[in-house]
């Protein structure tokens, strides 16, 4: 299908309603399409591998609602789960059976969360972790990675990826000084930078955040030992290590990043799938820790909404179809044929491109090398992404809008939507070139 033929006339209006409301026209930066230019397409409904605009045009989705959907959209089991939980009622503010079955669940997938607490989104669970390890360990200051992104809380939004990175703006205003200065941040992959700093002030620091595998400046997996050395760090200076799972959870392995890489951190955030698309995140970690957290303990936290029925209930349906066997063998063999495909094409249309994938997540860059520091992710040709991006959206396939977004996929990317998906690439690497 030769560029700029979709018809998005439906989509283009509800655009411009939409930004005379509401900042940039959406509900969530990078959804806006900024950086990859144009504008974004409304979605209508989902199925499996498949997104739906609302003028009709069908989407081979790599976003999958940025990470949850992973055993494709609108899955009947999950479908049956919400309806069966909603019919009796939408939200109680007591105690329901399916929170036990869920911090149940969650306790035994991942063993070094021996207490769980479940909130509603991942930027709840990340501030709420920080602060059970500021509260815990009566120290203040906290050490993040460059890129990475841990929700939008202030301790956060310095040196941040995902929108943050996007957009120009990884420290944001808003964010009190005093606040800031509290962030330490970190070169991720580098052993001696963390040894350093460690060095100097490890004493004083709380807790240490970093996501086990980066998906907020494209993807990134660790270099071999460098999870193992931070616990090492963490261990000797009396930090809380704080794995940010959100993402990672349940997609790079059944058991998370910390299972893949053999890594036991003290607390575990949590989001995206253990909601099966529903607004839930969850912190978990050593029951120590667990207990301190109120009402059993004096550091506060708390939700209205939290372990909401519908919710537990969609969640629990997502995590029971992920746990057949071989389910994340089958994930990532189609993420190496997706990507091995996707580097064969490029290869062929001469344009220096290279992809990391960590179970049934990826990255795509535009470099003639490979990339695992945060330095190379932004030394990437983004220009040469974003017109691979939209010659891509051409042709039906939609990839993460930003070439800083890490992409996913489902069990129902079969061989079918892959191979449909390079025929598409074979022509977009074209287009790329430029
Ligand atoms: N942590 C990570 C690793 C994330 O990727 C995200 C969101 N993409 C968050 C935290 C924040 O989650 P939420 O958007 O649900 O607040």
């Amino acid at each position: 299908m030769p560029a700029d033929r979709l018809d998005t006339r439906q989509s283009h209006a509800l655009f411009a309603r939409a930004t005379a409301l509401m900042p940039g026209g959406v509900n969530s930066p990078v959804r806006a399409f900024r950086s990859v230019g144009g504008e974004p397409f409304f979605a209508q409904r989902a199925q499996g591998p498949y997104l739906f605009d609302v003028d009709g045009n069908r989407y081979i989705d790599y976003v999958g609602s940025w990470g949850p959907m992973i055993v494709g959209h609108n899955h009947p089991a999950v479908l049956d789960a919400v309806i069966r939980a909603a019919r009796d009622g939408l939200s109680f503010g007591v105690p329901n059976p399916l929170e036990v079955t869920m911090a149940e669940t969650l306790a035994r997938l991942v063993p070094s969360c021996e207490m769980v607490r479940m909130v509603n989104s991942g930027t709840e669970a990340t501030l709420s972790a920080i602060r059970l390890a500021r509260g815990a360990t009566g120290r203040s200051r906290i050490v993040k990675f460059e890129g990475c992104y841990h929700g939008h809380g202030d301790s956060f939004l310095v040196k941040a990826g995902s929108g943050a990175l996007t957009f120009g703006v990884p420290t944001s205003p808003g964010v009190p000084k005093a606040l800031a200065d509290l962030t330490l941040t970190l070169p991720y992959n580098d052993f001696d930078a963390a040894t350093a700093l460690f060095d100097a002030c490890g004493d004083d620091i709380a807790g240490l955040i970093i996501e086990p595998v980066v998906g907020n400046a494209n993807c990134l997996p660790p270099r071999a030992g460098f999870l193992q050395h931070l616990r090492a760090l963490c261990t000797q200076h009396g930090t809380v290590l704080i794995f940010d799972e959100v993402m990672t959870g349940f997609r790079v392995a059944l058991g998370g990043a910390q299972a893949r890489y053999g890594v036991t951190p003290d607390l575990t955030t949590f989001g995206k799938i253990i909601g099966g698309g529903m607004p839930v995140g969850a912190y978990g970690g050593r029951r120590e820790l667990m207990a301190q957290i109120a009402p059993s303990g004096p550091i506060y936290q708390a939700g209205t909404l939290s372990g909401n029925p519908v919710a537990m209930a969609a969640g629990l349906a997502m995590l029971e179809l992920i746990q057949a066997p071989g389910f994340h063998a089958a994930l990532e063999a189609n993420t190496n044929a997706l990507c091995d495909g996707l580097e064969a094409a490029a290869r062929a249309a001469g344009v220096p491109f290279t992809t990391n994938r960590v179970g049934g997540m990826f990255g795509l860059f535009f470099s003639g090398e490979q990339v695992d520091t945060y330095a190379q992710a932004i030394a990437c040709n983004s220009a040469a992404f974003n017109r691979f991006f939209h010659a891509m959206l051409q042709r039906g396939v939609y990839l993460a809008p930003s070439a800083f977004e890490a992409g996913f996929l489902s069990s129902a990317h079969d061989e079918d939507v892959i191979a449909t998906t390079l025929a598409a690439a074979r022509e977009a690497f074209a287009a790329a070139a430029g």
